[in-house]
């Protein structure tokens, strides 16, 4: 790969579940972020890098923007979408095609004031009934700003989201790349193992668990064999949380653990050991010290 000669950063904003974290894995090809069917799983920021011959883009996906932040922890990950996009080269706000809903246009009013120049990206086109919707939908959106660009993605066949990349990096300032070009995220290691345990339990336990459910590694090391051991808490606050979480001799968990130790393995591309112990925490998700260890915090 010869070196990039833009660099720059692109932050993805939008409300809950328009598909933001689906884009950044599509377009970095791997598993960075965190996908669920769940709205509000993704409480922090998870940056991807994403290089070509031409560009290296840091890609923000910010968590969404959640509708009554009682809690701390829905309060930080609050706080870390409104903030999102300080300091970026380009916006996008990313929604689904086959709407505009009330909160798209608070998306809209938020982030049309900064200075960046604000995109819209219409991602889910593959649910449209046909490809000649796409343009009637672009022309009408046309009018609620003056758009950078307008580009309709599919995240989930991938359609467009190369062409989107390759606009996007040449729309950031001339640079030499920030990162090594093999560089995929600069998340921390542990905090992305964490979430992709967090992914498991929400993708098994479906409407069973509220998203308040943590999880903390106490053993994060890379052994000498070249494996990696990994020793996990799972927060809950109720004994009923505990038992769901469990499940019947103790099988839920146990298909937790498999199903994210493949994923962990997968992505830092080695063995996985893993054990996990659930624990009842009543009311950390309040707990500004208990969020923070978790690495929700700042
Ligand atoms: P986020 O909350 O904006 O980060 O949204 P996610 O990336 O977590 O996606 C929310 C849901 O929409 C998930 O179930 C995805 O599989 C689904 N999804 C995302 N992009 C697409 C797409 O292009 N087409 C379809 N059909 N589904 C998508
Ligand atoms: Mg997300």
């Amino acid at each position: 790969m010869s070196s990039p000669s833009h660099f720059g950063v692109v932050a993805l904003v939008g409300r809950p579940n328009v598909g933001k974290s689906s884009l950044l894995n599509q377009i970095l090809g791997s598993k960075v972020s965190i996908v669920s069917r769940r709205p509000q799983t993704t409480w922090r920021e998870i940056d991807g890098i994403y290089t070509d011959d031409d560009s290296q883009l840091v890609i923000i996906d910010s968590p969404g923007m959640h509708q009554r932040p009682e809690r701390l922890l829905s309060k930080i990950a609050n706080q870390s979408a409104r903030g999102a996009g300080s300091g970026a080269d380009v916006l996008c706000q990313v929604i689904d095609a086959r709407y505009w809903r009330a909160e798209d246009q608070d998306v809209l009013e938020h982030f049309s004031r900064r200075e960046s120049p604000l995109w819209l990206i219409l991602n889910k086109v593959d649910l449209l009934p046909s490809r000649d919707r796409v343009l009637p939908r672009i022309e009408m959106l046309r009018e609620k700003h003056p758009w950078g660009e307008i580009v309709p993605v599919s995240a989930k066949s991938g359609y467009n989201c190369k062409n989107l990349s390759g606009l996007l990096g040449a729309a950031v300032p001339e640079g030499r790349a920030g990162y090594p070009v093999e560089t995929l995220t600069n998340t921390s290691p542990r905090f992305l193992a964490a979430e992709l345990i967090r992914e498991q339990i929400f993708r098994q336990m479906g409407d069973e668990i509220p998203y308040c459910t943590g999880v903390v590694l106490t053993t994060f090391e890379d052994k000498a064999d070249g494996t990696m051991e990994i020793d996990a808490e799972i927060w809950c606050e109720t004994v009923g949380q505990k038992a769901a979480l469990i499940g019947a001799g103790g099988a839920r968990l146990k298909n937790i653990g498999s199903a994210a130790r493949r994923q962990i393995g997968l992505v830092f591309d080695r063995p996985v050991s893993l054990s996990q112990r659930v624990k009842i925490r009543k009311g950390w998700a309040g707990d500004r010290r208990a969020v923070a260890s978790l690495g929700y915090g700042e």
